[in-house]
């Protein structure tokens, strides 16, 4: 692994409820350096437009996350399914969503022939009784298991994990944060030479912090200096559509990065709150509250197509540290 590994977030589609010229429905990416893998966050129609538009590679191992069963957030997904068989893609994909998010593409491969020849895993995430439904492939409608969900935990793996947390919305909707595991320290490897330790195995076992034994000493590479302070992992939080609520709060806790819908301005909020959604001003509130670093507002009014100004001037009057969402912006995060 590199000693600097970025993490890439992408904007695929910023508009809500009707895709407009410059923008296309709700979808964002995350490209994690150093394991390569992929992470799309909502599926707006013709988001295989914007993907490639955006390089993303159509045959790496991709997660997927679906927050809801609004047609804006998920109609693009059997077509970028679709696209995926056309391409013969061999690398695995795992789907996380509401109930009913595997029968949704089952229907698509009974009726329109929908078809997944590589390694697939769909995971329904059943907030009502707390537990993850798996199925894998398309072929059955037979769960292969169930397991009990821990503290919102969906996903967890040796770098990263990620949670989930029902927010307020006119359906059942989630939010979904994704957050690295602290990453190993800066390792300087003319100290473990000055100590005599020669390259090689012991190298790794350094490098990830662990003491080892050498000649008859222990060697703490911290200690030592071999190895630097372990380093923050980065935390990304998506709300999904949503009111303003406690649960995205906590979900949300400290991220570096949050991407808020802001369907509206501060004058339509009585139409935000009578359709469950947030205004700019919302956004900026909660990133506050759960001290965000960045806000990035999304899930935009066509109302705004022409000029979004307006939700950008209310957030930052709130969260400075404020961006307005565009298809195709690239947020680099350290
Ligand atoms: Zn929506
Ligand atoms: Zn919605």
């Amino acid at each position: 692994m590199k000693e600097e590994s970025l993490m890439d977030v992408i904007i695929l589609g910023s508009s809500g409820a009707i895709p407009v010229k410059e923008r296309n429905l709700p979808s964002f990416a995350i490209r994690l350096e150093s394991t390569q893998e992929l992470f799309i966050f909502d599926c707006g129609e013709d988001i295989q437009r914007r993907f490639i538009e955006a390089g993303l590679k159509l045959n790496k191992p991709l997660k997927i996350f679906i927050t809801h069963f609004h047609g804006d957030h998920v109609n693009g997904l059997p077509g970028l399914l679709f696209r995926f068989n056309l391409i013969e893609r061999t690398a695995p994909l795992m789907i996380f969503g509401p109930r009913n998010i595997f029968f949704y593409l089952y229907f698509h491969r009974k009726i329109v022939g929908l078809k997944a020849s590589y390694p697939i895993t769909i995971v329904e995430i059943d907030s009502e009784h707390n537990k993850l439904v798996f199925f894998e492939g398309l072929d059955s409608d037979k769960a292969i298991k169930e397991e009990c969900m821990e503290k919102n935990l969906i996903l967890e793996t040796k770098n990263y994990f990620v949670k989930y947390a029902p927010v307020e919305h006119s359906i059942l909707s989630y939010g979904y944060s994704l957050v690295e595991k602290p990453r190993n320290g800066k390792f300087n490897p003319e100290i473990a030479l000055k100590i005599g330790i020669p390259k090689g195995r012991l190298w790794k076992k350094l490098q990830d912090g662990l003491e080892v034994e050498y000649n008859g000493t222990i060697i703490n590479p911290e200690k030592e200096g071999i190895v630097g302070p372990k380093r923050p992992g980065r935390k990304v939080t998506y709300s999904g559509d949503t009111m303003p609520c406690d649960s995205l709060i906590r979900l949300g806790w400290d991220s570096d990065l949050l991407i808020h819908e802001a369907t509206y301005s501060k004058k339509l909020s009585s139409m935000a709150i009578e359709k469950k959604h947030s205004t700019s001003i919302d956004a900026a509130n909660d990133a506050l509250k759960m001290r965000a670093k960045q806000l990035v507002l999304t899930h935009l009014s066509s109302r705004y197509q022409h000029d979004a100004s307006e939700l950008l001037n209310e957030a930052r009057e709130i969260f400075p540290n404020t961006i307005l969402g565009e298809d195709l912006l690239k947020i680099t995060l350290k």
